[in-house]
């Protein structure tokens, strides 16, 4: 039983009351507002007495006078503290969530990709929006709410006892027989409303994944397949609706017969009281008003219980993304990487995702500044997990990479991705101006700069045809983007940051062959004079690169230039002709 009352506090709850403290001023304003409200919620029960014995009993003048001007003073009052207190709380709520928020995408920020591949984007979307809002909600009900209800059953109480102590402890037999519904119910609630926010961010991921990938659905006639899997989820969450839907249906009419019963009592004793003059009608009615009065507040409080039940599960999964540690640390002693060509070097490189499988075995080579080395081979054989240990997506699990003869790891992570560029294979643009998003690793490039970069990477010509130009943006142009221009804005992109270490990621994989032409054009105006990667599908683009990797089953099998390895006659041999048929036909 006490469990129900108080919920466990855990180390990060009493972060976030360390949080809600931070606003003790507001807080403080929004109780004594609610304090107010109690008092005259009391005053009014309490006055009950006055108005019927004075005026209506006695017939007083004076009390007639009195007692409208009293009601009105009071219910003034009354709305000053209610102002007051949605005002303050109603801050102090809308601060906590924008901190939440910010501090939860912050952090989802700053985690690594593996993060990323184990979470679901629409499940975290709905923990920003959704799981923010019912810790306001916890944060404001307990405060506000609490303090006036509590109060108010406290003063009502009082009431009841003074006007009529006896018949009070009659009465009062009954507040614990209805507690305990109220707080069986608020438990039933607590459990469900866990599942149901789990339930919820299942719903929104799956609605994430299936607007964005819309195309793909229509594609493969998945429509009723997609439509039923989300009932699925509707569902699930339906069901663990009903189950709250029947405790919070079922718990107020409980309260209720209990509460008529309690009511029948005192009517059928006070009224008798009444009739054989031992007690009056006002002191009766006083009496009466401040048993119903009390109804709402207890009821309230029950449901402040389920909005703190409700808002500490929201808080726990909050803090089990903020307090999710990144896997790719910076080390405290981390050294920037200076400026100007770089050498890049893989010194026996082992890596796994999973800590037992290795992916990466073995690697060794090294790339100077000018020179282009790519690397082959069949899909799944780690090219990608290859190439994203240089900006330390992920680290290493043995050897090491280095930069200039620096391990990554000991370089500033702000430095290092400085230095590089990446094209992949999907080009992603914002939704922004066509400028902002070549600009989006140097926001304060200047015009020429960024049509220069446009220019260079064949996208200036289409740019300035759309009717904004430059600052057309993306998401308004929709369709009229072909693949083949995307690319070539994410080309120019890296041309403007000028990073020294490109990488190249099957970035003309998707493109048709006219398309491709311009964008290995713009591509051979990128890798000059830097330190290049190049992962290719087609391997008549990489031809001319110093040094050709052949990467199957994460280990390094054959490595050379182009006609080396067709004069050797294996793997590379073997991928190339089979490329020349494909081609031929
Ligand atoms: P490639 O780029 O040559 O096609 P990848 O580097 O993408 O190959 O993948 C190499 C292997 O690692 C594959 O077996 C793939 O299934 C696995 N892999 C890739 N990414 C992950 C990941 N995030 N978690 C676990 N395994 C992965
Ligand atoms: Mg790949």
């Amino acid at each position: 039983m006490p469990r129900l009352i108080l919920p466990r506090l855990r180390p990060r709850h009493r972060m976030l009351f360390a949080e809600i403290r931070s606003h003790w001023a507001r807080l403080a304003l929004a109780m004594v507002s609610s304090f107010i409200m109690a008092v005259t919620q009391v005053a009014i029960a309490y006055l009950i007495k006055n108005v019927i014995d004075d005026i209506f009993v006695q017939k007083d003048l004076g009390m007639l006078k009195v007692m409208p001007i009293a009601v009105v003073c009071i219910f003034f009052v009354r709305g000053l503290g209610y102002f007051g207190q949605e005002y303050f709380i109603g801050i102090v709520g809308q601060h906590i969530i924008k901190n939440l928020r910010d501090a939860m995408y912050a952090r989802v920020m700053a985690l690594d990709l593996s993060f990323f591949q184990g979470e679901r984007t629409g499940g975290l979307m709905s923990r920003v929006t959704f799981d923010t809002n019912m810790v306001r909600d916890m944060v404001s009900r307990s405060v506000t709410g609490m303090v006036r209800d509590f109060f108010t059953v406290l003063g009502l109480i009082g009431v009841i006892f003074y006007r009529d102590w006896r018949l009070a402890l009659y009465a009062v037999v009954i507040l614990p027989v209805a507690y305990y519904p109220v707080m069986y119910f608020g438990d039933a609630v607590r459990r469900a409303s866990g599942k149901g926010q789990a339930a919820m961010e299942d719903m929104s991921a799956l609605l994430q994944e299936t607007f964005a990938g819309v195309k793909i659905v229509k594609a493969f006639s998945a429509e009723a397949h997609e439509t039923r899997r989300f009932q699925g989820r509707t569902g699930r969450y339906l069901k663990l609706q009903l189950k709250n839907v029947v405790a919070q249906s079922l718990s107020s009419p409980i309260m209720e017969v209990l509460a008529g019963a309690g009511i029948a009592l005192v009517v059928w004793y006070g009224g008798y009281q009444v009739v054989t003059g031992e007690s009056t009608p006002g002191t009766f009615f006083s009496f009466m008003a401040a048993v119903l009065m009390l109804y709402d507040p207890v009821r309230k409080l029950s449901y402040t219980m389920n909005a703190v039940q409700e808002g500490l599960a929201a808080t726990d999964r909050i803090y089990d993304l903020l307090e999710t540690e990144t896997r790719v640390k910076e080390r405290p002693d981390a050294v920037e990487l200076a400026a100007g060509a770089h050498t890049v070097s893989f010194e026996n490189v082992g890596f796994s995702y999973d800590g037992n499988e290795a992916v990466l075995a073995g690697i060794t080579f090294s790339v100077k500044p000018g020179e282009v080395t790519a690397i082959v081979g069949a899909s799944g054989g780690g090219k990608t997990t290859l190439v994203n240990l240089i900006p330390r997506f992920f680290d290493v699990t043995g050897g090491a990479v280095k930069v200039d003869g620096i391990d990554v790891r000991d370089l500033t992570l702000a430095s290092l991705r400085k230095r590089i560029a990446i094209v992949t294979q999907e080009p992603i643009l914002f939704n922004d101006t066509v400028r902002a998003n070549i600009a989006y690793g140097r926001p304060d490039a200047p015009m020429e700069e960024i049509e220069a970069a446009a220019k260079a990477a064949f996208a200036h010509d289409f740019v300035t045809a759309f009717p904004a130009g430059y600052d057309s943006v993306i998401g308004e142009l929709g369709s009229r983007l072909s693949g083949g221009e995307k690319q070539r804005l994410a080309i120019a992109r890296a041309l403007l940051t000028d990073a020294p270490i490109l990488i190249l990621d099957e970035a003309t994989a998707s493109l048709d062959t006219q398309s491709e032409r311009l964008v290995q054009k713009a591509l051979d105006n990128l890798m000059a004079g830097r330190t290049v990667f190049v992962i290719a599908h087609r391997l008549s683009t990489i031809r001319h690169a110093d040094r050709i990797l052949v990467v199957a089953g994460g280990r390094i099998v054959e490595r050379g230039a182009h006609e080396e390895l067709l004069e050797k006659g294996g793997v590379y041999r073997k991928l190339h002709s089979m490329q020349f048929t494909e081609d031929e036909q």
